[in-house]
């Protein structure tokens, strides 16, 4: 009995196919997705690509979305996702998202809509004007959806995403107390490393993002990352390689962090035996960009030709990658569709499937009919 109640541990996370994934995403959330996968750590996984919300600010650019649906799915797969453990879905087939975005619509305020971090954010980086789509000043309650349409309880992601899962538990919290209990409150999981929550780009910029273009690729070759990696921005100040330097905001630092390199001091010959080695002697001076930034390009590649290997055999079968999200998408579908049906009866407008309401209100209209026949049944005894 006590197993029948009990909620399953459901994760959901996802990413938007408009671009291949990139050491921000991997920090940020994939490598917690894949630890937390072989620690069998939930019930239920779940993890999607979110085409229908990257087109909220591509509309206009279907090839976009539509390649890099591949693109990511292969991504996740060369970064160890096991699609027998975790539903690999794509989010424009699973309709009964679209579903509950209607509903909840009508339980978020336009003003609490605009007030969310995270979409002013981005509307500051896309530079809409006047022309912001509905569907992209939305797109919180399409991933309030998203969440909730799997009864998900976890969602690793970056920083960036906090206010919408936040907005995801106001949602969950409005719904349950104007209908009926169905939706537990999301809770977001950062990644314990405070600099893997949000990773700089490679010019310095707060944020790695595939829409500002300043990413280093999973996908990316080993010359390209040595390239991308010898031109980064680093701390201004250290001009020479006897000038003190800052570690501190210093993205090859970060990076250095976030990859969490002191295994690769023994592989590599830095002469330092740790991270922090290292930053001292660059803020003492005495230790060039250039050493550091081989250092680095090292790090991520020791660290990413596995994936590129794997990405490489699964590239060779593309048609297998679209069967695993064909078959992801029609579990995930399936899980949906019963939570769905559930928000309806919770609201009551489970009109077909609901046999009791059914009986409920054939009876009230018998009763109204003889009622009625009964008054003109009387009206007629008294001739009138
Ligand atoms: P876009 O610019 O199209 O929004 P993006 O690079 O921001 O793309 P998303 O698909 O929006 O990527 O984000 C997917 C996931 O990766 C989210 O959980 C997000 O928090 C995380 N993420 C994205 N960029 C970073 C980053 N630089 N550092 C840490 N996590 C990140
Ligand atoms: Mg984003």
């Amino acid at each position: 009995m006590e197993d029948e109640k009990k909620i399953p541990s459901v994760m959901l996370t996802g990413d938007r196919p408009t671009g291949k994934l990139h050491i921000g995403h991997y920090v940020g959330s994939l490598r917690e997705r894949v630890a937390l996968q072989n620690e069998g750590a939930f019930d239920e996984m779940y993890i999607m690509i979110a085409d229908t919300q990257a087109l909220t600010d591509n509309a206009g650019n279907i090839q976009k979305v539509r390649d890099n649906v591949i693109e990511v799915a292969l991504d996740y797969l060369a970064a160890g996702i096991d699609p027998t453990k975790v539903t690999l879905f794509v989010q424009s087939r699973v309709p009964e998202l679209f579903e509950l975005t209607c509903y909840f619509m009508d339980l978020v305020t336009y003003s609490r809509l605009v007030r969310n971090p995270t979409v002013k954010s981005e509307l500051a980086v896309r530079e809409f004007g006047e022309s912001i789509p509905v569907g992209f000043l939305t797109y919180p309650i399409s991933q309030a959806a998203d969440i909730l349409a799997f009864g998900a309880t976890v969602i690793p992601a970056g920083e960036d995403q906090a206010p919408m899962i936040e907005q995801a538990a106001e949602i969950a919290h409005k719904f349950n107390v104007t209908y009926k209990e169905v939706f537990p409150e999301p809770k977001i999981l950062l990644p314990k490393n405070a600099v893997c929550r949000r990773l700089p780009g490679t010019d310095g910029k707060l944020k790695m993002s595939k829409s500002v273009g300043n990413c280093i690729y999973l996908s990316d070759d080993a010359k390209t990352v040595e390239k991308k990696v010898m031109s980064m921005f680093t701390d201004p100040t250290h001009l020479r390689p006897e000038d003190p330097g800052h570690t501190e905001g210093n993205p090859v630092f970060q990076y250095l962090e976030a990859f969490g390199c002191d295994e690769h001091f023994q592989k590599y010959d830095t002469g330092f035996a740790s991270l922090t080695e290292m930053e001292e002697k660059y803020r003492a001076g005495g230790l060039g960009d250039v050493a550091v930034k081989k250092f680095l390009a090292f790090v991520l590649n020791d660290t990413l030709e596995p994936m590129r290997i794997k990405r490489r055999d699964y590239e060779s079968r593309i048609a297998d990658v679209y069967a695993i999200l064909e078959e992801g998408s029609r579990k995930a579908e399936e899980k949906a569709r019963s939570i769905a049906l559930r928000a309806r009866r919770a609201m009551g407008i489970d009109y077909f499937e609901n046999k009791k309401f059914i009986e409920k209100q054939q009876k009230a209209f018998k009763r109204a009919h003889e009622q009625a026949d009964a008054y003109a049944a009387y009206l007629a005894k008294q001739g009138k």
